[in-house]
């Protein structure tokens, strides 16, 4: 059996890596379709038709309904849904958050979807929502540790997933992360961030999904659960996120809800429909509104663009160009900025992971400052060794006689080598008129290259001469 997961391509805290399952290998980011077993808007081989690798059901619906239980258990979950891929299976813990129980025992559910031969299996939790108090998000967790204990105990032929809980406690989410970690599961799915989702609370999302992560390490694929927005993979991805499940492509539909990777639209009242996928290029905006297929045109919409998301977040993470794509993305919506800052404030973290060999950085916005590239240099700046006479000049043609050592000067860096000026990151492309932020950032790398050369006499040749700096 080769290694389930392996991580080919890494940027930030994302990665393309590979999954291997009993159906098969796909490639992560993935995206997982939800299947309803009573009703498909569209019909899992569609879906595999339409470019989904891998999808996702529940299997305590299936329990509870005997003839596709019947089913399940004769012929397996893949003859009874029509899809020959990876498939994994939820538990019933959905269900228990909205009905307050359910009508299975943890292992007999478990058993159930190693029986009906899922490919990715997740053990009974207690999904604990936002906001709860310590106490009771405390005690949840662990039962939820107990029954994910006694599931890991069992032989398991498929991987098997460990739900990270703890609510909106980062150090609850840090400390169960670790615990299942030391456990062996296959799968990491962060848990119960749904309500925060419906909530545009993407700063809390960021903050229990990176503290989820710091616990797990690096090295295991993440599922966030309930994920199905384009809108958020850019930032999932971003954390480390490697599996996403979209039941949000047909529940928007349902609700005439129309899906970019910006946000969402009304169809009713759009007048143009901005996509070239099949649905969109065969459709006037007129023409789907008044469809008999209405819901199931749309779903299919939602999903293209989905998963045309997904591919993008993937381009941006080979080419080391995810950061760019967080700028854009993030800026759709001022609670996505907020995400965006509070992950921004992990960049020590990021500046770990971050080992992508890029082309070309771009400064865009007063956040790209805080980019990993920026923070590394920053910390190896008062390692170059300086005496004599040091100029720092932002004029490549000025004249240099009398100088010992010439350093080039580029916000947010500020002084660097010339002989690395066309190499990563100093090749920066940075806008004409710099922020306040890029400044700072170059006044206090500037500030301690002269700390730490108390020898040497600094002279300065520049347009604007950062804050504190020279005579
Ligand atoms: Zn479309």
């Amino acid at each position: 059996m080769p290694d389930r997961f392996e991580i080919l391509h890494k940027d930030l805290a994302g990665r393309i890596g590979r999954l291997n399952t009993p159906h098969g290998t796909i490639e992560t980011p993935g995206l997982m379709p939800v299947v309803n077993p009573h009703q498909c808007i569209i019909p899992p081989k569609e879906l595999a038709h339409m470019g989904a690798k891998i999808i996702i059901t529940n299997s305590y619906i299936i329990h509870q309904d005997s003839l596709l239980k019947a089913h399940a258990l004769k012929a397996g979950l893949h003859d009874l849904l029509g899809f020959d891929g990876p498939i994994m299976t939820d538990s019933g813990a959905f269900q228990l958050s909205v009905y307050g129980s359910v009508d299975v025992q943890p292992l007999e559910i478990l058993n159930f979807q190693f029986a009906i031969q899922s490919d990715i299996c997740v053990p009974l939790d207690i999904p604990t929502p936002p906001d709860v108090s310590a106490d009771r998000a405390r005690s949840e967790l662990l039962e939820t540790e107990k029954r994910l204990e006694e599931a890991a105990a069992q032989d398991r032929p498929a991987l098997l997933a460990g739900p990270i809980q703890g609510s909106t406690y980062p150090d609850l989410r840090h400390r169960a992360a670790r615990f299942l970690r030391d456990k062996g599961f296959d799968v990491y799915p962060v848990g119960g961030v749904v309500p925060l989702m419906e909530a545009y609370r993407f700063k809390d999302l960021v903050e229990v999904v990176t503290a989820a992560k710091k616990g797990l390490g690096s090295g295991v694929p993440v599922h966030l659960f309930g994920a199905g927005h384009p809108m958020v993979f850019a930032l999932a991805a971003a954390m480390g996120c490697d599996l996403f499940d979209s039941a949000a492509y047909a529940l928007y539909a349902r609700q005439g809800r129309y899906l970019t990777a910006l946000g969402t639209w009304k169809l009713e009242e759009m007048n143009y429909l901005p996509c070239s996928c099949p649905v969109c290029h065969a459709h006037t905006q007129k023409e789907l509104m008044e469809s008999p297929q209405k819901i199931k045109l749309l779903a299919m919409h939602n999903l293209y663009i989905s998963l045309q998301e997904m591919e993008q977040v993937k381009q941006c993470i080979h080419e080391g160009s995810l950061w760019e794509l967080l700028e854009s993305r993030c800026r759709s919506h001022p609670r996505m900025l907020d995400g965006y800052k509070r992950l921004c404030a992990e960049t020590e973290w990021l500046e770990r992971l971050d080992t992508a060999t890029k082309s070309t950085l771009f400064y865009l916005s007063p956040q790209s400052a805080s980019r990993p590239e920026v923070i590394r240099y920053s910390r190896r700046i008062d390692r170059f060794s300086l005496c004599g006479n040091v100029l720092i000049t932002d004029d490549h043609e000025a004249d240099v006689s009398g100088y010992d050592h010439v350093l080039h000067f580029k916000p947010p860096f500020g002084p660097y080598p010339p002989e690395l000026s066309e190499t990563y990151p100093f090749n920066a492309e940075v806008p004409e008129e710099l922020d306040c932020a890029a400044q700072e950032q170059a006044a206090k790398n500037t500030k301690r290259l002269i700390e730490a050369n108390p020898e040497a006499n600094f002279s300065f040749r520049l347009r604007h001469l950062p804050e504190g700096i020279g005579e």
